[in-house]
């Protein structure tokens, strides 16, 4: 079994020296008397990278929705796995499954294993790549659909602003805007990126954030009306200049602020425009996708038919093996994946 750990603390931007590959031990293939009763023993086949794993690297110490990882111990983090011996009766061998597992070949999930694992029924032989259950099956998902249809309560012709749009939650809260009838503008850190939005993901209008010297006056050239909804994934200078540009009684859904999550605690960006909530009414609402899996039934049977007849797309960054899952994660922060990022460490 071989295992990636997080070797320290990280301060500043993570690198690969953070992470260690250990090499492979010994694992009897079978749930031993040392496993809890009612355990489950999973083969890993795809991991998750998600950016909310950067701040459970930190020393833990700051305002937190979930516990920080500790040094020496296994990473863990959302995947796909087969099920290898199962102590719970609601799981078998060869079930395929969803949900917090480790950055390992083989894990065992200890009870209450259904808080950490949900059984897959449209595998692969229901016409979905199994992957997806780290994406658009999957948290990431589950978080698009949240915090757009429930946080931003959408009507058809209102404008929609999207940030990091054309990654694992951005590209599907475009698709969504699109669905519900809005026009739905993204922005992007590459002109690859920016092409995507308009070309693969229907988004009208899209820019290279990272090309334009005014975001204000970007933001303002896209929506001449200004923003009804802005769905927040960066924080920070767009921030800014999107609050400049909101309508009156506009709507932020702060879902994550990934520019902020490298910088020290001095060196985090001040929000400057801020008045612009009262002058115009906006209501500014962060969710975590936790706190809405019993919404998770209700979305997968809405999204399930978009993905099979081609409605909505979805494009998956596939890193190849454990060893990668560092470079992977790192990845993330320097705007390297092109879609949702996730490793695959076995066949399915
Ligand atoms: P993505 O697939 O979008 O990957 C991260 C992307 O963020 C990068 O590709 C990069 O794209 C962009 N980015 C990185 N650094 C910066 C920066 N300094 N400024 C602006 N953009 C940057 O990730 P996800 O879709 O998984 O997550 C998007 C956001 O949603 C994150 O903030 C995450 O924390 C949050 N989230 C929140 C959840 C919740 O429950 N509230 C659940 C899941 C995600 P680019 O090339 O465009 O810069």
């Amino acid at each position: 079994n071989r295992r990636v750990i997080l070797k320290d603390y990280v301060e500043g931007y993570p690198q690969e020296e953070h992470m260690e590959l250990l090499p492979a031990t010994e694992v009897p293939l079978r749930l031993t008397s040392d496993d809890p009763p009612g355990s489950v023993l999973v083969r890993n086949l795809y991991l998750s990278c998600d950016p909310y794993m950067r701040p459970k690297m930190s020393r833990p110490v700051r305002a937190s929705y979930t516990a920080a990882f500790v040094p020496g111990s296994v990473i863990t983090g959302y995947g796909v796995a087969r099920v290898v011996d199962s102590a719970d009766p609601r799981l078998s061998p060869g079930d395929l499954v969803w949900g917090i597992t480790g950055w390992e070949d083989y894990s065992v999930v200890k009870p209450p294993v259904t808080a950490f694992l949900s059984k897959i029924s449209h595998g692969a032989d229901g016409g979905v790549p199994l992957s997806y259950y780290t994406g658009i099956l999957g948290m990431p998902g589950l978080t698009a659909y949240v915090g757009f249809h429930e946080i931003c309560a959408p009507k058809a012709g209102e404008t929609v602003f999207v940030s990091a749009a054309s990654g694992a939650v951005g590209q599907l809260v475009g698709q969504f805007a699109r669905l519900a009838g809005c026009r739905v503008v993204g922005s992007a850190g590459s002109a690859e990126k920016v092409e995507l939005l308009k070309t693969k993901f229907g988004f009208h209008d899209a820019f290279n954030y990272k090309e334009e010297p005014d975001l204000a006056a970007a933001l303002a050239r896209c929506f001449p009306e200004g923003i009804d909804i802005y769905f927040e994934n960066v924080g920070g200078a767009m921030l800014d200049a999107v609050l400049l540009n909101m309508r009156v009684h506009g709507r932020i859904a702060v879902c994550g602020l990934i520019s902020q999550y490298n910088l020290k605690d001095g060196e985090k960006d001040a929000v400057r425009n801020l008045f612009a909530v009262i002058a115009k009414r906006l209501k500014l609402q962060g969710f975590i996708e936790p706190d809405h899996k019993h919404l998770y039934p209700k979305y997968e049977e809405w999204v399930l038919p978009y993905i099979r007849d081609g409605t909505i797309a979805y494009v998956e960054d596939v890193a190849e093996g454990l060893e990668n899952a560092p470079k992977a994660l790192i990845g993330l922060f320097h705007g390297r994946n092109v879609g949702k990022q996730l490793v695959r460490i076995a066949a399915d």
